[in-house]
């Protein structure tokens, strides 16, 4: 039976004990922490049906003010360096910086981790503009049912985003995309999904469920089920099984990350790393790491962490240790 058939015939726990087997064949068992670090609050674009952006468009009256100071986007980069989460790209909402300026911001984070850098800032042309600073692009496919996509996400077509990762790869970097479960496609469209994932070479996933955000379409829409959500992810595996798999969780969700992780997530994002860090919930994601029989790499918990290293660059210090009162609180 094919894998999609699988999941509308409720054989979800078949389908996670393959993907844990081949995750753990191919992957082995490390799990990292991945923090997307946004760069603004502020996209011209604006209509993407689900997107928080979408609500607040309309009350940015300045988009400058938008933007983040840049020492605090670095301090962020510093405090994953120190807990050892990973930056799982750079991200930014259209027209909010030019691409001299999210090179430049790249190259100060790669110097502050010594990785290079992800990037989803939107469909862009300027990808030869990029370096070693970078390690690959992520395209925002969102939903991969075209006829859906171009409903939800009005303003950037599959067809651009398929175009910029295909250059991407042509420029030697690897290509990522993210995908929200929860917006009204079927297990069908996995099928649509796959075909992208196999025809650009897509080497990176990130999963998100949907979070319903108030001023949205989606405000009174239940999130996916956990169990379509691990199904959704144990097929992708066992499709794909050299693919990096990320899943996110929302604070209100953990529960969904063993699941997850037996079902073949490499890595757990989409936490608010400063609200959760060192406390209940920051355990308890180490606690779920655990008991999938997992390994983490960095610390949800580890205050000491925060504090037991200097940044090279002291004019950064007093934005990290904003952040790390707030970790401490
Ligand atoms: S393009 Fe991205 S940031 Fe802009 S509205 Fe759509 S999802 Fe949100």
């Amino acid at each position: 039976m094919n894998l999609i058939n699988k999941i509308k015939n409720f054989e979800t726990l078949d389908l996670m004990q393959e993907a844990n087997k081949i995750t753990l064949a191919e992957h082995g068992n490390k799990i990292t922490l991945e923090r997307a670090i946004f760069l603004s609050w502020w996209c011209d674009k604006g209509d993407c049906l689900f997107c928080y952006m979408s609500s607040q468009k309309p009350k940015i009256k300045e988009p400058q003010k938008a933007r983040r100071n840049v020492n605090s986007i670095l301090a962020e980069a510093e405090l994953c360096r120190r807990t050892g989460m990973k930056i799982e790209f750079l991200s930014g909402g259209y027209g909010s910086y030019s691409t001299e300026e999210i090179r430049n911001i790249s190259r100060e984070i790669y110097r502050i981790t010594g990785e290079p850098v992800w990037l989803n800032i939107g469909i862009t042309k300027d990808l030869e503009e990029y370096g070693e600073e970078i390690a690959g692009i992520t395209g925002a496919v969102e939903v991969a049912n075209p006829e859906l996509h171009d409903k939800i996400c009005p303003s950037k077509s599959l067809e651009d985003i398929t175009e910029m990762l295909e250059f991407a790869g042509d420029l030697g970097f690897q290509k990522a995309i993210t995908v929200i479960l929860g917006l009204g496609e079927t297990p069908d469209d996995l099928k649509y999904l796959f075909d992208m994932i196999e025809n650009v070479g897509i080497d990176r996933v990130t999963f998100y469920s949907l979070n319903p955000h108030k001023e949205t379409v989606y405000e009174n829409e239940p999130q996916p089920a956990s169990l379509y959500y691990a199904g959704v992810v144990a097929a992708t595996r066992i499709k794909f099984p050299k693919l990096k798999i990320i899943t996110g969780t929302w604070i209100d969700n953990l529960a969904n990350m063993g699941p997850l992780l037996l079902s073949g997530a490499n890595g757990l994002t989409k936490f608010p790393l400063f609200k959760m860090f060192g406390t209940r919930y920051g355990k308890r994601v180490e606690k779920e790491v655990y008991w999938a029989g997992r390994e983490l790499i960095g610390t949800f918990t580890d205050i000491d962490a925060l504090t037991k290293s200097k940044s090279k660059n002291p004019e950064l210090e007093p934005f990290i240790q904003r952040y790390v009162n707030k970790c401490i609180k």
